[in-house]
């Protein structure tokens, strides 16, 4: 198939290049993201291919639709950033990798919480300038602390079991229970039963109407005071203004972010000479107890082959008239 490739970066080439066996599909990269205002690129395709922060609206769906699009391949597991009504209305298909590697994004998310726990980003810059001082950088035992995962899906149940390995108290809060975790010995309990018992809250659940700022100043004042809150999977399941306040005022002690609500202006991109202009992501960075990485999660070598290799089959599937096993039918 003609492919236009969206928010293109060097990997994306790298990985989508060598499991395109044949050159099989016929992929053009372009590095712009896919919007209302680039659609126009995609005249000439039957296909793009999209990441989490292109943005699939009823605008673009009109262009891309007109321009002979058929199918829309999410490189990615989210898929909030599509306009289903309008995709449906233009016969438009929808496929995403559902699961590449849940552990990519557990093991980030552990990664966040050791970190911000064990400050060792501080005492590896500490060591650096010759300063081995152990001052300030107390951590504590993560060993039979009170861990609550919003969300037990495949992410939220391999996160269960990484935080059950370290010997913590699991409790979770889903819309649906997994028997095999229960079995594992997590504790389902009511979502503010989960926010009132946490030491450390995950997020692992998806954006949608439901779940949009879960995380705000009403549940953020149900928390244990001093909580580690961590999110990696959308940055608008948190009002960061109101973490911002939690965060000032001690309620929120830790905060380890991979998302942010605003990201798509600022994350996958180099603006180190730049001004940001975003006052709010600015305001977290201050802060000694914020954690930010730019949407890392996914980023390990076995998810970016399994992502490349599900995006590929996902179209080859379409073109063939084969049946879509990874739609998003909603
Ligand atoms: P999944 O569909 O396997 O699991 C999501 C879980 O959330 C399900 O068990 C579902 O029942 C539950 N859920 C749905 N609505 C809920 C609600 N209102 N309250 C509580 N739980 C609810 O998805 P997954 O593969 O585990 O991914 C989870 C999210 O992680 C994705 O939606 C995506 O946003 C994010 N993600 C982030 C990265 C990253 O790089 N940071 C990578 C992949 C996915």
């Amino acid at each position: 198939m003609k492919v236009a490739f969206f928010s293109t970066k060097s990997y994306d080439k790298e990985y989508f290049s060598r499991f395109n066996y044949d050159n099989f599909h016929e992929l053009t990269y372009f590095e712009v993201p896919l919007n209302h205002q680039t659609a126009s690129l995609t005249v000439g395709f039957e296909a793009v291919c999209v990441f989490v922060n292109d943005i699939i609206d009823d605008k673009t769906i009109e262009i891309i639709s007109a321009n002979g699009i058929k199918v829309v391949a999410l490189r990615c597991a989210g898929f909030n950033n599509v306009d289903f009504k309008a995709a449906k209305s233009t016969n438009l298909k929808v496929v995403r990798v559902p699961a590449y590697s849940p552990e990519s994004v557990a093991e980030h998310a552990t990664a966040l919480i050791l970190t911000l726990n064990r400050k060792t980003h501080k005492a590896y810059n500490r060591v650096r300038e010759g300063n081995f001082s152990i001052e300030n950088l107390t951590g504590f035992n993560l060993s039979g602390k009170t861990v609550g995962v919003i969300g037990t899906g495949l992410i939220g149940a391999s996160f269960c079991k990484i935080m059950l390995g370290f010997g913590c108290k699991v409790l979770a809060y889903d819309i649906q229970k997994s028997a095999d975790l229960i079995t594992k010995g997590v504790q389902y309990k009511n979502l503010d039963d989960v926010l009132i018992e946490s030491d450390v809250i995950s997020l692992h659940c998806p954006l949608n109407p439901e779940t949009a700022h879960i995380v705000n100043a009403g549940s953020i004042s149900k928390m244990k005071n001093g909580v580690m809150l961590i999110n990696t999977s959308r940055g608008a399941l948190i009002n960061a203004q109101d973490a911002i306040e939690g965060l000032k005022t001690g309620k929120i002690g830790y905060l380890g972010i991979d998302v942010y609500e605003q990201e798509a202006d600022l994350f996958f991109q180099d603006l180190s000479e730049s001004v940001i202009q975003d006052d709010v992501i600015a305001r977290l960075i201050s802060f000694p107890n914020v954690l930010i990485t730019g949407h890392l999660g996914f980023f390990t070598k076995e998810a970016l082959e399994e992502i490349a290799t599900i995006t590929l089959n996902n179209l080859s599937g379409f073109e063939s008239g084969r049946e879509l096993v990874n739609e998003i039918k909603s």
